[in-house]
């Protein structure tokens, strides 16, 4: 997405650079509600707070950079999802989004269940007293010892993601006197309307089996003849930050042709359909997700009229939103270090982390938003861009943003919804420390995930 605005009033040049911005916002201290998690506000003093606590004091309580989780929100979002699919349906929280052990609690206490894709994920979510039975283990290339690990503890189910995992899946439940509910994930050929390298349902990558040309037919067959497994449904997921909901229509349509394709050939109705995760967010002011059930609407109509059309019994349909339940519900908290402005481009405004805590930006271009969060200012707005401390040019953390013009070394500024895949992508690039998780409720903060320390990089370094 790259929008052109020019905007009226103060710049830096005549004509502003290319870019992703719009026109700057009238005021510059309004924080658009859209993005940032649910308790947000400015207190009197012109200071951020969420959860009753304001940016100040977390930073002196737990240093920057620092995510700062809502969990109000978290559980409210989690909630929504829950009840607007009902009892009929399954919620699957994507713990690669951000999974810690408070994360399992909340989710176990609000009714979801758990997606998970490693042996690490599952480690975290048995630890944190998920049961079992709640988990579903998904990966394009779960090792033996994954799955044994996955069959022993009893999860919910396995994502079926090959011909060699439908075998190697079936020989470890039955080798541990197991029958292993499985799902079957096929790719159903819909490029979601998303960045390419995170639209996962066109057939020219690894997830899934095509349905195209009748592979998935034919990884159902096996896998109905295996004593070791149980088939209970079909797994699509097509892709992520989807705000069009044309393409799921597409996708349950097709998944709903093969249950009909299984109905016809085995006699048995799969009892099951699982349509995946990717449900958008606001990043920006110019995102304009959907509710939780608007989304739920439009997906049980859409499996149900499907269903009618091929007279089969509506399946149990299941969800598995991540981005959706705690990307809102975070921010990250950084200090200002340097102001750099460079005339007619725009200023550069260097932070306390960047790609390290955040590589979203980097890597898929993704676009965010900031604001001064330490005090307001009734400064010009300013062009900026904000980055990192990281010896790479791309480190970019927002790419284009107005902020007051007034900016300095020591303020405090937040880059909203980076609650998703943030926390869970941080590297140690450069030794830099992975920022802690704070959560915040009703006045109180607390830490769930602590701050990387040198003596936590230097252990692994054994040499
Ligand atoms: C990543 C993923 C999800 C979650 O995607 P979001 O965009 O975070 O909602 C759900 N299901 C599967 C199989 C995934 O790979």
């Amino acid at each position: 997405m790259s929008r052109s605005a020019h905007p009226a009033g103060p710049r830096h040049a005549d004509v502003l650079p290319e870019g992703h911005y719009s026109a700057p916002p009238a005021d510059l201290n309004t924080l658009d509600a859209k993005v940032w998690a649910q308790t947000v506000t400015r207190n009197a003093d012109g200071v951020l707070t969420v959860g009753g606590v304001d940016v100040v004091s977390l930073a002196e309580q737990h240093g920057t950079p620092a995510y700062i989780l809502d969990e109000a929100d978290f559980r409210g979002r989690a909630r929504a999802w829950r009840t607007a699919f009902g009892k009929d349906a399954d919620v699957f929280y994507a713990g690669k989004a951000f999974l810690s052990r408070a994360v399992v609690r909340w989710l176990h206490e609000e009714g979801l269940n758990l997606d998970v894709c490693s042996g690490g994920e599952l480690a975290t979510a048995l630890s944190a007293g998920m049961p079992a039975d709640r988990i579903a283990f998904h990966g394009n290339n779960k090792s033996t010892e994954e799955i044994r690990r996955a069959v022993e503890s009893g999860v919910g189910r396995i994502v079926l993601d090959s011909f060699q995992e439908i075998v190697r899946v079936a020989h470890i439940a039955q080798s541990l006197g197991r029958r292993q509910r499985v799902q079957i994930r096929v790719t159903v050929g819909v490029e979601a309307h998303t960045h390419e390298f995170i639209a996962t349902a066109h057939e020219d990558q690894k997830f899934g089996i095509p349905l195209a040309g009748g592979q998935a037919a034919e990884a159902v067959r096996r896998a109905l003849q295996l004593d070791g497994l149980e088939l209970i449904g079909i797994h699509s997921h097509i892709g992520s930050q989807i705000f069009d909901m044309s393409g799921f229509e597409v996708a349950a349509h097709r998944v709903v042709g093969l249950l009909k394709v299984i109905r016809d050939e085995h006699g048995v109705e799969l009892p099951e359909i699982d349509l995946g995760g990717g449900l958008g967010i606001a990043y920006t002011s110019d995102d304009d997700p959907r509710e939780p059930h608007e989304i739920a609407k439009a997906l049980t109509e859409i499996v149900t009229r499907e269903c009618e059309a091929a007279r089969l019994r509506t399946p149990r349909i299941s969800v598995e939103p991540g981005r959706a339940i705690v990307g809102p519900t975070a921010f990250t908290l950084y200090e200002v270090g340097t102001v750099k402005p460079l005339d007619g481009l725009r200023t550069y405004v260097s932070v306390d982390g960047g790609m390290s805590d955040n590589i979203r930006t980097a890597l898929y271009d993704a676009e965010y938003s900031v604001a001064l969060v330490s005090r307001a200012s009734d400064a010009e707005p300013m062009l900026a861009r904000v980055v990192g401390k990281h010896c790479e040019s791309g480190d970019i953390v927002v790419k284009d943003a107005f902020l007051p013009s007034d900016l300095a070394p020591g303020d405090l500024v937040a880059v909203p919804a980076t609650g998703a895949y943030c926390r869970s992508m941080a590297s140690n690039y450069n030794h830099v420390l992975r920022p802690p998780v704070v959560v915040v409720r009703e006045g109180e903060s607390r830490v769930v995930v602590r701050r990387e320390t040198e003596e936590d990089l230097l252990r692994l370094d054994v040499g």
